[in-house]
């Protein structure tokens, strides 16, 4: 099941998305889904991020060939940030470049992982009963303030640099999906989750030992090898396989 949030005259409601109609839903769409009656032409309705976490937390250094390309040998244990709930915009919406402050921005393209129940250290076997679904993820990047901080708040953490979207695949099977970030329709990445060094069962385990997780939270699982810039006019795409693409354009912030 598609699981989008949507912006019409009324308001901002979730959704349910079957080809080209969207239906409204009554409320959140975690456990019973209950809904409204309300069906829009998908074409007529405009996405909005599909879940507003609490939190975003990420995964460095995920991939082997990205962890080279970044001049390291992959961490042995996941390496854990987190991204504010503020950097979190929708598919269409603008990144902001902050240029005031960096000269370097990078696009990440990313497998984010939605969070189902309020748990806290869940067990590698169980970990699949908290995944509410699956969605495409941007993990922009001012690559010159992640190195002159020496952390990653700054960097990681400008308003607009989370996309997510287009919606949460719910019914999907994570393990080997084709994953591909394309800058102005010329790929830049292009990899397979199966790629992934510690998997979505192992970094679930791994981040609820520490913090509990609230229905809605965002997990991104790590960027594959392929990294670079971003100038302001370009449009980034983030496409995987059984979910969708993630398309932003830059424009300037101020
Ligand atoms: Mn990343």
């Amino acid at each position: 099941m598609r699981i989008a949030r949507f912006s019409t005259d009324d308001g901002v409601a979730f959704g349910v998305v079957e080809g080209d109609v969207i239906s409204q839903i009554a409320g959140h769409p975690f456990g019973q889904i209950q809904f409204s009656g309300e069906r829009f032409p998908l074409a007529e309705v405009r996405l909005v991020a599909p879940m507003l976490p609490s939190k975003v937390i990420a995964i460095g250094k995920n991939y082997v060939d990205h962890a080279r390309e970044m001049g390291s040998e992959p961490p042995g244990e996941p390496l854990v940030f987190s991204k504010p709930s503020t950097s979190v915009i929708g598919p269409g919406e603008a990144i902001a470049y902050p240029v005031k402050l960096s000269e370097r921005v990078d696009f990440e393209g990313e497998l984010a992982v939605v969070i189902g129940r309020l748990c806290r250290d869940v067990p590698v076997a169980r970990a699949h009963e908290v995944v509410f679904g699956y969605t495409c993820a941007n993990d922009v990047t001012a690559r010159d303030l992640q190195a002159k901080d020496g952390q990653w708040t700054r960097a990681k953490g400008f308003d607009t640099f989370c996309p997510i979207g287009p919606w949460i695949e719910t019914v999907l099977d994570p393990a080997d999906l084709a994953i591909k970030t394309e800058v102005n329709g010329e790929v830049r990445q292009d990899a397979r989750t199966s790629q992934l060094i510690h998997d979505i069962p192992t970094l679930i385990a791994y981040v609820s030992a520490v913090m509990t997780l609230i229905p809605g939270d965002v997990i991104l699982t790590g960027t594959p090898a392929g990294v670079g810039p971003l100038d302001i006019g370009d449009e980034v795409s983030v496409t995987i396989d059984g979910i969708g693409t993630l398309t932003n354009r830059v424009v300037s912030r101020d």
